[in-house]
């Protein structure tokens, strides 16, 4: 047994002190960014936060609402094969948003089948399991590049630097991390596995970094300011579940209470998810998800301008002209010291 004793982080652990800045006005900070993909050579330009591939938020109607603003969609895994090839095949945005896979069998037969009819159309792919550090993800993600020299990879969930190097020297473009901080995620209470996030952000980010790498802060982010404090951690992207829960263009059951309208919003390893897309819980494991209702909040454009005035705000406060200068400029005050409700007991 080993006790790391270095302090780890999470966003509401922190505030962004600000610094003197010559910028006049929000409106002059550009918060959309560039990158050049280490293994596939590809240029991404967009802003650069996602909606997560849950099968409620990860919906082609968010794709289509998500385009036009310059944010991206990680697709659900959970549509059918001419429903993927359509979407890919038919938007003309469809290069920015990101194929989602898992690593079985059946997982990598339907993805070979869809890009035998949608090829060059896709171009981003995310592979991500909850268990990052499995030996046969990494074999999966290495033999996945070999394979597909020219798509984008985004590869994850892993919390730590030293995984963060193996999967980019594995063949991942983006390192997908977080284990344990997501809204509806009940990892850290039912296993006691976890990693306080923004600490895992500027790890992983930093390893990433290092090797021409990029990362993903994926989960945790409950409000604007939790963004800001991603990219300012050194987050490339940002993937947000809880945060586009509950719009027009999500998924799922809605339910009315007390004359309010809900939107049903689950984990994908809760027992909602598996009985709805799994036929039942396996007898060997336990919900690492939960479901909650989620007030409706009407079309998505309004909380991605909120979202967006956020971070712009965040960067003028710390004098940043593009977002790409936040984590330069960010300074971390710590608010309070790692108390016990790091997670949701409910
Ligand atoms: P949020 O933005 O809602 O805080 O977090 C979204 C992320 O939570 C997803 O992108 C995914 O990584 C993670 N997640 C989604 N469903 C589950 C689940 O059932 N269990 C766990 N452990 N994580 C989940």
């Amino acid at each position: 047994m080993h006790i790391e004793q270095t302090l780890k982080l999470d966003y509401q652990d922190v505030l962004i002190r600000p610094k003197r800045s010559a910028l006049p006005s929000r409106a002059e900070v550009d918060i959309r960014r560039e990158f050049v993909f280490k293994h596939s050579g590809h240029r991404y330009q967009g802003i650069p936060i996602l909606a997560s591939n849950m099968d409620t938020v990860g919906t082609i109607e968010m794709a289509a609402a998500l385009s036009p603003l310059g944010l991206s969609v990680a697709l659900h895994k959970h549509y059918d094969i001419d429903a993927l090839v359509d979407f890919f095949t038919r938007r003309e945005d469809a290069g920015m948003h990101f194929y989602s896979m898992g690593i079985t069998r059946a997982d990598h037969d339907k993805f070979e089948r869809v890009l035998g009819r949608a090829g060059a159309a896709i171009k981003n792919v995310c592979i991500d399991v909850a268990n990052g550090y499995s030996e046969n993800f990494v074999r999966f993600v290495e033999s996945f590049r070999r394979d597909h020299p020219a798509l984008t990879v985004m590869a994850g969930n892993i919390v730590t630097g030293e995984m963060t190097e193996e999967l980019v020297l594995s063949g991942a473009d983006i390192v997908k991390v977080g284990i344990g901080p997501g809204s509806v995620c009940t990892t850290r209470v039912t296993t006691g596995v976890g990693y306080p996030q923004l600490s895992a952000v500027i790890e992983c980010a930093d390893a990433a970094h290092g090797l021409g790498g990029l990362i993903c802060a994926d989960g945790g982010c409950t409000v604007p300011g939790d963004i800001a404090k991603a990219f300012g951690g050194g987050a490339d992207f940002v993937m947000l579940g809880g945060m586009f829960a509950g719009h027009d263009e999500c998924a799922g059951e809605s339910v009315e209470r007390d004359g309010k309208r809900y939107l049903r919003f689950y984990g994908m390893s809760s027992e909602t998810a598996m009985k709805k897309h799994a036929g039942g819980m396996a007898l060997y494991r336990a919900a690492e998800g939960k479901e909650v209702l989620i007030e409706h909040k009407g079309p998505v454009a309004a909380t991605v301008q909120q979202i967006l005035g956020g971070v712009r705000s965040a960067c003028t406060y710390v004098g940043a002209r593009r977002l790409k200068e936040l984590t330069k400029r960010t300074t971390f005050v710590r608010v309070r010291s790692q108390a016990n409700d790091v997670f949701d007991r409910e």
